[in-house]
């Protein structure tokens, strides 16, 4: 199968070009002219890289890949008119790859693209893979086992309990959890986070007799073996 670009990028022209020099390359791509439109193509998955111009309407560029992070480690390059640095700090901080401003030529762009799917097809190969006595969670096949039992999780509860292992042994705030799980525009009860973890105490905790997630009074949870 073709290794497929998301271009989201407003300039026509620009897209356009893209478009045809990345089809001349054997990559298969898909354009959206606007934010929203190109989050929401990154979404529907089959993705392998994303060009990403800053300046969008709908969403920023540095909005689109920040609500990207959050769900796919896509490789994401970066596009800015201007050479300013704080532009690049602030796409590399928001989660990108690589950046590069406009005036690249499409040699080197083709390049990095190259480097950036390279480094990103190893790492996918380490299926990385969190740990916490006999429970496993395999972040790249969105698989989670308990002593080698599947445990069938909904993308939410896979995201919470990723990121619950991921702090192994840290106290996280209800608010850190929502902020982090279902994101800084979630308009909801923080209450969401009490429903969640009861879904995944009700999936983990006493489907197997054993404790994972602790409750902190007054603050928020923790993640830790019954017997650290
Ligand atoms: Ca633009």
């Amino acid at each position: 199968m073709k290794t497929k670009i998301l271009v989201i990028e407003d300039e026509v022209k620009i897209a356009r070009f893209l478009e045809l020099e990345l089809n001349h390359e054997g990559y298969a791509v898909e354009v959206a002219h606007d934010g929203r439109l190109g989050y929401e193509k990154a979404m529907a998955g089959d993705i392998d890289l994303i060009i990403l111009d800053l300046m969008l309407p709908g969403l920023s560029g540095i909005e689109v890949c920040r609500r990207v992070r959050r769900e796919s480690d896509v490789p994401i390059i970066m596009l800015t008119a201007k050479d300013d640095v704080s532009d690049k700090v602030m796409g590399l901080d928001s989660g990108a790859d690589d950046y590069m401003t406009k005036s690249f030529a499409i040699e080197e762009l083709l390049a990095r693209i190259r480097v950036v799917l390279k480094r990103k097809g190893k790492r996918g190969a380490n299926n990385l893979q969190l740990e916490c006595g006999k429970l496993s969670l395999f972040v790249d096949e969105h698989r989670v086992t308990y002593s080698g039992k599947e445990i069938s999780l909904s993308k939410k509860e896979f995201e919470l309990l990723k990121y619950l292992m991921e702090n192994k042994g840290i106290v996280l705030t209800r608010e850190k959890i929502l902020d982090h799980v279902w994101g800084y525009d979630f308009y909801g009860d923080t209450n969401v986070t009490d429903v969640y973890i009861k879904y995944l105490r009700n999936k983990i905790d006493q489907q197997f007799a054993v404790q994972f997630i602790h409750t902190v009074r007054g603050v928020g949870y923790i993640f830790k073996q019954n017997e650290e």
